[in-house]
């Protein structure tokens, strides 16, 4: 689908390398991915193969050598710090693997963080904050600083974060990677029904076939690009083919 007719996240041959000393380490070679608004879409791929440099290439973490990034049928110039800048804190949320929480900050000023950083003086912030912990199941650990949370509930934290200002865009970088899988299990439910509700795009990696079955369709990364897709109906059903599918890609 061309960059017009998608309004939710459009990648076109993005390249990145790295160069580690002399050596030039290539890790996107032309990666061309979509994300049509209101879909999840998971990219699964082996480790090291560029999952979370592609989600940094998009959200301007990082800096692409080429390519095109379209969000909202917005192309962005990727060489504007500013830019990416005003995109990151207003139009994408982000799960970071570690969460990444302020440990001076209670649940609820972490989460208000967004509207913060962003100046937004919006008039329902304190209502958005209060339904998005309600929504993530903390309304008692409202008050708690991080160290009083178990890893799952600091995840559901950085979840609620990523989603208070209602983002176009959500990139989540192995959300489930150190959860137990019941925890695992409920973060993916939590994000499917509060995105789905929102008409939230979402692009995620994990590596548990369990949890990528709940999205609507798979990207398999390979050798810097995407080496196959899978479409699915985003329930558990799914989970034998994407198994099949990793073993005989060699993922
Ligand atoms: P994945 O998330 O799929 O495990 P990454 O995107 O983190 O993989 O990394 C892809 C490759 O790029 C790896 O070989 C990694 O070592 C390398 N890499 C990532 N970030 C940097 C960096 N800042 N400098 C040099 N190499 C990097
Ligand atoms: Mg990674």
């Amino acid at each position: 689908m061309s960059a017009q007719q998608n309004n939710g996240l459009e990648v076109q041959h993005l390249h990145k390398h790295y160069l580690l000393g002399e050596r030039n380490i290539p890790v996107l070679k032309g990666l061309d991915v979509s994300v049509e608004k209101g879909e999840i879409v998971v990219i699964m791929g082996p480790s090291g193969s560029g999952k979370t440099t592609l989600l940094n290439c998009i959200s301007g973490i990082d800096i692409p050598d080429k390519g095109k990034v379209t969000i909202g049928g917005n192309p962005i110039n990727l060489n504007s710090p500013h830019e990416r800048t005003l995109l990151r804190r207003h139009h994408i949320g982000i799960v970071f693997q570690f969460f990444n929480l302020i440990p001076t900050l209670t649940v609820k000023e972490n989460i208000g963080l967004p509207f913060i950083i962003a100046q937004r003086k919006d008039r329902d912030a304190e209502s958005r904050i209060e339904s998005i912990i309600d929504t993530v199941g903390l309304m008692r650990r409202k008050s708690h600083y991080p160290y009083q949370l178990s890893g799952g509930e600091m995840q559901l934290v950085s979840i609620a974060r990523a989603l208070v200002h209602a983002p176009d865009l959500l990139l989540a970088d192995e959300p489930t990677g150190n959860v137990n899988p019941n925890i695992g299990r409920s973060i993916m439910d939590i994000l499917r029904n509060t995105t789905k509700q929102k008409n939230t795009s979402v692009l995620m990696v994990t590596h548990n076939p369990e949890h990528a079955a709940w999205a609507d369709r798979i990207c398999f990364l390979k050798d810097g690009i995407i080496q196959a897709q899978h479409q699915q109906y985003g329930d558990i059903s799914s989970v034998l083919p994407i198994h099949e599918k990793l073993l005989a890609l060699g993922i």
